[in-house]
């Protein structure tokens, strides 16, 4: 393998940095043979409740668990519509499913790729309308009940959150937050006039620690958060068979618990996620300085005022995607795609009957997005690396060379910063 070459993703260096206090965690499992539950999965409870300005956290075995034990325990059920975006991982989605409601879609913000609030104004008052007998909110099309609402703080950046929860609250919908990719995340609630962590902001909130994510376990590990003492209540008894007490089953629940080995895993690396997500913040700027100028052939990021967001992804824009990705992919340099076909056009939702033009702005996204290598080891040089690749190639397909080209810029830079 080339010695130089840029992963997409490293997931090798942080762990073999942690790797005594991680060898540490799965000895004192041995040796007390406490594998699920125990003290160290409520010490990492009680750590991350405090990390999200939380009241409560409960481990679970994946953030598609931590969805949808949420969404359950907020009351959604067989036969509700839950709303989301069509711009996000599938397991979204699948959790709507799970708990028994159909997922409908609202489109996204062309800035933020996240929820468009005015979208979600649009369908509550144009699609929707309240059932004269019942009381409840219907989506006139489907004729079922409208009762929940699920934004995805998106490659780490947060949803305007005020619209959407005045929204929810005038219409009567709980929102559940889809944290998965915004672990730290932090946005500006001009309503109360603070910033708000994400996580703490919905009736209760999900998280992944899959691997890769801002905060990973190693192996599979999510968890819910919540400021509400029954959903809290009801989660706990979801994630393990509806017991209240031991072989005391007040509901069916599901095997859906953390294992204490992640949990200890999970503790020893939350105490570096300030850390981490600040680099992902220093790596997004070294991004703008480096590819701000060709702002013209490449769209970067944009953080909006009421944002601070963690990066988990670095998405930018292009024309040509696939072709600035096989360019990269030969100067290795790996990308991805987060994600090539919305959900509302997927083969496994085709029997809820989009066509193509239902999102446009989705649909446009995902046609042109790219992610670049992001993560809190990635160096200056590599970044250089990065951007004198992507300007090479976006450069010569619009012909912008010439001295103050983008690209002379970031060997200037380059220079400057060895
Ligand atoms: C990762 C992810 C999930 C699912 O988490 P798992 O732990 O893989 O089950 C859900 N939503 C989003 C947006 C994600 O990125």
């Amino acid at each position: 393998m080339d010695r130089n070459a840029i992963p997409f993703l490293d997931l090798v260096t942080p762990h073999r940095e942690l790797k005594e206090e991680l060898v540490a965690v799965f000895e004192c499992a041995l040796d007390t043979a406490g594998f699920i539950g125990g003290p160290m999965v409520e010490d990492f409870e009680k750590s991350f409740a405090r990390f999200c300005d939380a009241q409560h956290c409960f481990g679970v075995s994946s953030g598609t668990d931590a969805l949808r034990f949420a969404l359950i325990a907020g009351g959604v059920k067989q036969g509700d519509v839950v709303v989301t975006v069509p711009n996000t991982f599938i397991a979204t989605a699948e959790a709507i499913t799970q708990a028994g409601a159909r997922p409908d879609f609202v489109d996204v913000d062309e800035r933020t790729y996240n929820m468009d609030p005015e979208k979600l104004r649009e369908y509550l008052q144009v699609q929707c309308s309240v059932d004269g007998s019942t009381g409840r909110l219907v989506n006139k099309r489907l004729g079922m009940p409208v009762v929940a609402v699920v934004p995805v703080h998106l490659y780490g950046q947060p949803t305007d959150m005020d619209p959407i929860l005045d929204l929810a609250e005038r219409h009567n919908l709980i929102v559940i937050e889809d944290a998965c990719q915004a672990h730290g995340a932090e946005y500006f609630s001009k309503q109360q006039n603070r910033w708000i962590k994400a996580g703490s902001m919905g009736r209760a909130a999900a998280f992944s620690f899959y691997p890769g994510k801002n905060l990973g376990a190693c192996g599979e590990a999510g968890a819910v958060t919540t400021n509400d003492g029954d959903i809290a209540r009801k989660i706990r008894m979801l994630r393990d068979h509806g017991q209240a007490k031991k072989y005391y089953h007040d509901m069916e629940g599901y095997n859906g618990r953390l294992d204490s080995i992640q949990a200890g895993i999970l503790r020893v690396k939350l105490g570096h996620l300030t850390a981490w997500n600040e680099k992902r913040r220093e790596c997004d700027r070294r991004y703008q300085e480096l590819l701000g100028s060709a702002h013209e052939v490449i769209k970067l990021p944009s953080e909006p005022s009421f944002a601070k967001a963690v990066y988990h992804l670095y998405v930018v824009r292009v024309q040509n995607r696939d072709h600035v990705q096989k360019h990269l992919a030969e100067a290795n340099i790996g990308t991805g795609i987060h994600y090539p076909i919305p959900l509302h056009l997927q083969k496994a939702y085709s029997a809820l009957g989009y066509t193509k033009g239902d999102f446009a702005v989705s649909e446009r996204v995902a046609a042109e997005i790219l992610s670049l290598p992001m993560y809190p080891g990635l160096t200056y040089g590599q970044q250089d690396r990065i951007a004198q690749q992507v300007l090479n190639f976006v450069c010569r397909e619009t012909s912008l060379e010439s001295s103050s080209s983008p690209s002379a810029h970031v060997a200037s830079l380059a220079t400057q910063d060895g």
